[in-house]
């Protein structure tokens, strides 16, 4: 099945009213490349600025609560989030299951929040070092989704992808191999079918940790990789641009 790449940016604690320039600049630039979905999931207080500045390019949240709404002090709904604009969400990013200690159990409920509300939503998976250099990665991996996955009966697959980042790659400039990459896309494919029958095959599956503008093509040219999720690279259009053209390229 051919499935559109898609390069979504995740600039966690980074941009001021300031950068919306560089919003408009990734913006415009990927015009360019209609053949790649591009997105930019931002700070939830700079969602609304980015979605009036760049109306028809899709801006996103990098967390979203489970509930609808109550008493959750500082937490952002997924009905907030639409109203603010937003069209999607990371969950289960390895920096919140660490900071926030954020459970698969929680991960799941905040996937199908999103879900029912409308939005997109990237689902985060990945291994520590320590499972990885044990030999386990492929394994412990599968089981987080298993256990994170949002229901079948949820809406799923249409607008879920997935995000395989290897906690150890994510901001420290190492990369997972393209073929180790690859046997974990795959292995993530498997239960993505064994959850939603054919439709696990609609799932995008993104790489993310440390792409950048020199590794890029090289990722993107593995089997199964859908596109990826890019953190420090996104920052620019300088370098978030030459990835976007990486995925169109191949
Ligand atoms: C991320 O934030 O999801 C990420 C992969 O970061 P980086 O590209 O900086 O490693």
């Amino acid at each position: 099945m051919a499935r559109r790449k898609y390069v979504v940016g995740n600039w966690k604690m980074h941009g001021l009213a300031a950068d919306l320039a560089e919003v408009r600049a990734i913006a415009d630039g990927a015009r360019a490349f209609p053949e790649v979905d591009v997105a930019l999931c931002l700070p939830v207080i700079l969602i609304e600025r980015a979605v009036r500045a760049v109306p028809d390019f899709p801006i996103g949240a990098q967390d979203v609560h489970f509930a609808e709404k109550g008493a959750h002090t500082g937490n952002v709904s997924a009905a907030m989030l639409r109203d603010a604009g937003a069209t999607l969400t990371i969950v289960g990013h390895s920096e919140r299951r660490q900071d926030q200690r954020e459970s698969d159990e929680e991960v799941r409920s905040k996937a199908e929040a999103g879900l029912a509300a409308g939005l997109s939503v990237i689902l985060c998976v990945g291994e520590s070092l320590d499972i990885r250099e044990a030999g386990h990665a492929v394994e412990t991996v599968q089981a987080q989704l298993d256990a994170s996955l949002p229901r079948a009966e949820t809406g799923v697959p249409a607008r879920l992808a997935i995000a395989y980042e290897p906690i150890w790659a994510i901001g420290t400039g190492e990369v997972a191999s393209p073929a180790d990459i690859s046997e974990m896309h795959s292995a993530l494919r498997e239960r993505l079918v064994a959850a939603y029958g054919d439709g696990g095959n609609e799932v995008r599956i993104q790489y993310g940790g440390s792409v950048n503008a020199s590794n890029a093509a090289e990722i993107f040219a593995a089997d199964n990789v859908d596109g990826a999720l890019v953190g420090g690279a996104s920052l620019t259009s300088e370098k978030f641009l030459p990835i976007v053209e990486a995925a169109a390229r191949v």
